[in-house]
């Protein structure tokens, strides 16, 4: 008889499943232990795709640079406290940069952490956490799990992207309710990042600016290839005529190779321009923060598009703030373009052309060299050709040298093809955004890693041969941070604070996993390395040797180090 029957029930592990599937969440970057093992398991079970890493925080970078590849939140799953500690730090990176991303962490017993009373890994996580996101919650109660997942997925998406914390204690996920309240406790989050349309006088406002323009300069920023709005923002840079820079992750947006490119041209357009538009980018210390020398003398007026109000003003005037997101914005613009839209100066397009046609010629026979040892341009030429035949290929950048060198001489043919170290210049992003890079878009991927920049996420090459993954990391091996040369002043045994074992082996440390492990010293070998990696489609590291005295104290930044009056280099 009926009453008799047992009641069906779910419970918290699989609350969290279902209503991440519900929301179309397919992928888990996470490093199992107390008290998400189990969660874990049962999701893979479920059939989510869950990746485990050897460090939280490369999970967590892979998470974050999901977000930005897909416009859905990346989820990172870690365990309480040290593990949570080493998630936020990506979470926290996620926000710096705009990214939609959660990380779901396990915690321990509330009425023991509340109290201070030692629990294992006890932590008041929620609230360590607050400060360093976009949003942050708790969910104590089953039936409140569809609650906490939506609210942590419309506010990693909307407006201005970012990263939500999810504290989740261990004993939500034992908790049991009836199966059929339970499935319907669950949300799907309806239009989670609406669209923002610009107000009509805004739009104006920027297009008289846009028509008053003597030398005007577009700016694309990795929001604009966040935002997906790709035809638009070619068929807006095309008809303005516009010439364009893009900041590094905003590459290939358009092809570097586009006429109106002024890539290779970016000190004189920098300080030349009169008016300038910025597209999903900010005036923060990359663009020198919109004042100084590296903008000259020229007056300037900006536009700018943001999703973010607060952004406009915030280093210098914005005559022409545009607030809305980016593909309404850049479509409202070019309607209102109309059809009859007059380009700028000739004198301005063929100036800036011919300052970066000689920029092109001049360093064309550098890129060519073939030294050995290497140096970063002939090494980095190269690649650049390798990048030009495999367009679809999936670059990761990190280093000092390596990425500065790189992000200019590597052009990109296609949107979202290039990650790197983003807003906060961080070291650590190449394992965790390589292997993401390779999950989210199936391409194969292209990591080129300074040395130092390597150590931080090396271990991680375990996980690309656990998961097979078609990876192939070139280090830039010059021995050191900068550069391999330095020596203790002291005369004493230890090693300089900024060098290196000589010569090390990195490509014997995917041997030991597995994956394929190349020593290359000359372009030639490093060429040929490369393809027959990236042809294989399976982990591989090419342990690239660079001349130790190559390279420059923090590549192109040298000038943020403080300077001692005191001790002199
Ligand atoms: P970059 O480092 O390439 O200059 P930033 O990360 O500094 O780029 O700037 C990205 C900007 O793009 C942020 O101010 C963010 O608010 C904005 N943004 C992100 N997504 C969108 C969107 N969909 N629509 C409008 N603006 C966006
Ligand atoms: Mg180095």
């Amino acid at each position: 008889d009926e009453a008799a029957a047992p009641q069906a029930l779910t419970d918290g592990f699989h609350l969290v499943i279902d209503a991440l599937k519900l929301n179309d969440i397919e992928t888990i970057y996470n490093v199992p232990g107390i008290p998400i093992t189990d969660l874990g398991r049962y999701m893979q079970a479920e059939g989510l795709r869950v990746l485990s890493f050897r460090h939280e925080q490369h999970a967590g970078y892979a998470a974050a640079i999901a977000g930005f590849l897909t416009k859905k939140p990346g989820v990172c799953m870690t365990v309480s406290a040290p593990g949570f500690l080493n998630g936020l730090t990506a979470l926290a990176h996620a926000t710096t940069n705009c990214f939609p991303m959660i990380l779901i962490s396990g915690s321990s017993e509330r009425e023991i952490v509340d109290l201070q009373q030692g629990d294992y890994e006890e932590m008041d996580q929620l609230a360590i956490a607050k400060p360093l996101c976009k949003a942050a919650y708790r969910v104590l109660h089953a039936e409140d799990i569809g609650i906490g997942i939506a609210r942590a997925i419309r506010a990693a998406v909307s407006g201005r992207p970012g990263g939500v914390y999810l504290d989740l204690p261990a004993k939500l996920l034992g908790q049991t309710m009836d199966a059929a309240a339970g499935a319907k406790s669950l949300l799907k989050v309806i239009d989670a990042a609406p669209r923002q349309l610009p107000a009509p006088e805004a739009v104006q406002r920027a297009l008289a600016v846009m028509k008053s323009a003597k030398r005007p300069l577009i700016i694309l920023g990795k929001g604009a290839a966040y935002a997906q709005a790709d035809d638009e923002i070619r068929a807006l840079v095309e008809k303005s005529g516009f010439p364009y820079l893009p900041m590094s992750m905003a590459k290939g947006l358009l092809p570097d190779t586009h006429p109106q490119s002024a890539g290779p041209a970016r000190s004189l357009v920098l300080k030349e321009a009169d008016v300038v538009l910025m597209i999903g980018a900010r005036l923060n210390w990359l663009l020198s923060h919109g004042k100084g020398k590296t903008w000259g003398s020229q007056p300037k007026k900006f536009v700018q598009i943001d999703i973010e109000p607060k952004e406009m003003d915030s280093n210098v005037e914005i005559a022409a703030p545009v607030v809305g997101d980016i593909g309404s914005c850049v479509s409202a613009l070019l309607d209102g373009m109309g059809d009859g839209w007059t380009p700028p100066p000739a004198a301005w397009t063929e100036t800036v052309t011919a300052k970066k046609d000689a920029n092109i010629e001049r360093m064309a026979p550098r890129l060519r060299n073939n030294n050995v040892p290497m140096d970063f341009h002939g090494a980095l030429g190269v690649l650049r050709t390798i990048i030009a035949e495999r367009p679809d290929a999936m670059l990761v950048n990190e280093g000092a040298n390596t990425l500065d060198f790189a992000r200019g001489i590597i052009d990109m043919y296609k949107p979202r093809k290039r990650l790197d170290v983003g807003t906060w210049g961080v070291m650590g992003i190449g394992m965790g955004q390589a292997i993401a890079a390779a999950v989210e878009t199936g391409h194969p991927v292209l990591a080129v890693e300074g040395d130092s920049a390597f150590g931080f996420s090396g271990m991680e090459i375990e996980t690309i041969c656990r998961y097979n993954l078609p990876i192939c990391v070139v280090v830039f091996n010059n021995g050191g941070i900068y550069r391999g040369t330095d020596v203790n002043p002291t005369g004493g045994s230890d090693a300089a604070t900024t060098v290196f074992v000589k010569d090390a082996r990195y490509d014997k440390m995917m041997e030991a996993f597995g994956g394929a492990g190349y020593y290359v010293t000359s372009p030639d070998e490093l060429q040929r390395a490369v393809n027959e990696a990236m042809d294989s489609g399976k982990p591989a590291l090419v342990n690239a040797v660079i001349d130790e005295n190559a390279g420059t104290e923090s590549g192109r930044i040298g000038n943020l180090n403080p300077q001692s009056v005191v001790s002199k280099k």
